[in-house]
């Protein structure tokens, strides 16, 4: 049985680390504007994407991670405005998981990242249109290559949020269809 103080002790370092590292994007980042209440800020690196910080001591801030990006994409990470981080509750509850059994972890995990698919998909509903990109990544051939890209990315792939009816489908069927389908 692991001491109650060793796992708050863990669960407040697994936060730390979390505060640090979003702390970094946007130290790094400038100040752009504000809009409904929600810090926009650029880092440009020159990609085509967004990051969504949400967390207890920076609380919400968008950060553009290139100039001029597609309308839609400040859209969608205004989606997430009303959702809660869920990867920041999941390492806060990671040690208290761990100290009733390791292997729970691994249902965590999943659990955790089929719902943050899921509040990406929401967030992209929010848009209200399939998503457009400059420079979109290409569909792999490869079936397990897919997979790894939804495992490994926080959104659904690009080739998926383009598609005419991404909207109109549940996430579970274009995921499923998306592997399935040569
Ligand atoms: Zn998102």
């Amino acid at each position: 049985m692991v001491s109650v103080y060793f796992t708050i002790l863990m669960s407040i370092s697994l936060m730390v680390f979390y505060e640090a590292t979003m702390y970094r994007l946007v130290k790094n980042s400038v100040y752009l504007y504000r809009i409904n209440n929600v810090e926009v800020r650029l880092l440009d690196r020159g990609e085509e994407n967004a990051i969504y910080v949400n967390t207890l001591l920076l609380k919400k801030k968008i950060i553009l991670l290139k100039r001029d990006l597609p309308e839609t994409i400040l859209k969608h990470e205004l989606g997430h405005v009303e959702q809660v981080n869920i990867y920041y509750l999941g390492l806060i509850l990671a040690p208290w998981v761990a100290s009733c059994n390791v292997l729970l972890l691994i249902p965590l995990a999943f659990t955790i990242k089929a719902i943050g698919v899921y509040l990406e998909y929401k967030a992209d509903k929010a848009v209200g249109k399939p998503l457009k990109f400059n420079d979109p990544k290409p569909r792999p051939k490869s079936r397990l290559k897919r997979l790894y890209a939804w495992i490994l990315e926080n959104h659904p792939p690009d080739w998926v949020r383009m598609r005419e009816d991404y909207l109109q489908k549940n996430i579970v069927t274009l995921f499923l269809r998306d592997i399935l389908n040569g």
